[in-house]
């Protein structure tokens, strides 16, 4: 099956009961039994829900992985991999990683003896000089948050396989669309499904997909044992917005491209991150891994100013100021105010996160009005 049949029916079958077309949506907490244990799959929707499972098996067709699961959130996602190691054990992973990520690694799992390493991957070899006897994971996440950095997953997974470590992908910003993690090599690919998945920005939820059996069942236990799943309603939606990821995806990148070719030539702007510009540092590696160059991307102005900065996210009309991204509308963020707000200056500035940084997500709106948009708010 190609990629835009398996968004609609991967993993899908008609409901048994009553042959209903799309997956009921099973609100229930549990399942009758005949007799002890005698029950049909369910018996308790932290263990399992057939809507959960319905999307689980989606999940895991379109990332071409053979099991997937969802949690309560992309984070509750991560939290479960990071409770697949011990105390003592090292994690490898990038300096430019989701906030919320590092958060939860540095604020909670530190705390439990766990050893982060963020280091530099532009240059993936560079993952093998923090790599010892107590590396048990390499985390990357590609295209990175706000500054669309991109990392050779296949580079990634050689030094991964040569020291037997795991090696998983935050596919968030891609999506299965344009890149698939676990065909470059990556044992655990993972997603903020609240974000491209779901694509209408109205849930939040979190997914996983491997391919090797022993994994998922790790994966499945520590789901199950510490619960942070999500609800048959939410699992429905997601489903739903799955159905078009392929034709919300292509109109995400024709977008992004057009806006980010407008942005490169106006006279206010100074630089635009976007990894389909040839001049982007990682141009190359992103054309080998990546099918298209995806909806997100982050521009600085002349003067780097910051007041001039969030007055020109205020002035957008077209483009909503807010966090998040992937849904088919167009949002704007500015990270020096609001996601990076909390890191100090200098931190943030050595990342690129600079006062003028803007990024956007670029929704599926008529190009000529988001172009239209950021042309008056730069005004
Ligand atoms: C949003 C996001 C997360 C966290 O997901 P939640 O659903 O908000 O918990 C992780 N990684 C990336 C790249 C994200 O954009």
């Amino acid at each position: 099956m190609k990629f835009n049949t398996k968004t609609i029916h991967g993993g899908q079958e008609h409901d048994k009961a009553y042959g209903a077309v799309m997956p009921p949506i099973y609100q229930t907490s549990t399942y009758a039994q005949s007799t002890p244990g005698g029950h049909q799959g369910y018996e308790y929707s932290r263990s399992g829900n057939p809507t959960r499972t319905a999307l689980e098996k989606a999940f895991a067709s379109i990332e071409n992985g053979n099991y997937g699961l969802a949690f309560a959130s992309g984070l509750a996602a991560i939290d479960a991999v990071i409770k697949l190691l011990k105390p003592g054990d090292e994690v490898v992973s990038t300096n430019d990683l989701y906030g919320g990520s590092f958060r939860l690694f540095t604020k909670i799992f530190q705390d439990f003896g766990i050893k982060f390493h963020f280091i530099g991957m532009a240059d993936a070899n560079n993952i093998e000089n923090y790599i010892n006897e107590n590396t048990k994971l390499i985390w990357v996440e590609t295209p990175t948050n706000p500054m669309m950095n991109i990392i050779d997953i296949e580079a990634a997974a050689k030094i991964a396989k040569k020291h037997q470590v795991m090696l998983g992908v935050d596919n968030t910003f891609a999506t299965p669309y344009l890149q698939n993690p676990l065909d470059l090599g990556a044992d655990i690919v993972m997603h903020s499904a609240t974000k491209y998945l779901g694509g209408h920005s109205d849930v939040v939820m979190g997914a996983l997909v491997v391919k090797d059996k022993d994994l998922a069942d790790k994966l499945y236990f520590i789901q199950n044992a510490s619960g942070a799943v999500c609800g048959p309603q939410d699992s429905f939606l997601v489903l739903r917005g799955i159905k078009t990821l392929h034709v919300r995806m292509q109109r995400h990148c024709e977008n992004g491209k057009a806006v980010a070719e407008f942005l490169a030539k106006h006279p206010k702007v100074e630089k635009v991150y976007w990894p389909g510009f040839e001049s982007h540092p990682n141009h190359d590696i992103a054309k080998k891994q990546m099918r298209d160059f995806g909806g997100m991307l982050s521009f600085t102005t002349k003067g780097n100013d910051y007041e001039q900065a969030i007055k020109m996210v205020e002035n957008l009309k077209v483009f909503t100021l807010a966090e998040s991204l992937g849904g088919v509308e167009s949002l704007a963020g500015h990270p020096a105010s609001m996601t990076h707000a909390s890191i100090p200056r200098e931190v943030r500035e050595k990342t690129g996160v600079v006062d003028s940084l803007i990024r956007l997500s670029v929704g599926i709106e008529d190009v000529d009005d988001l172009i239209d948009d950021l042309n008056q708010a730069l005004g």
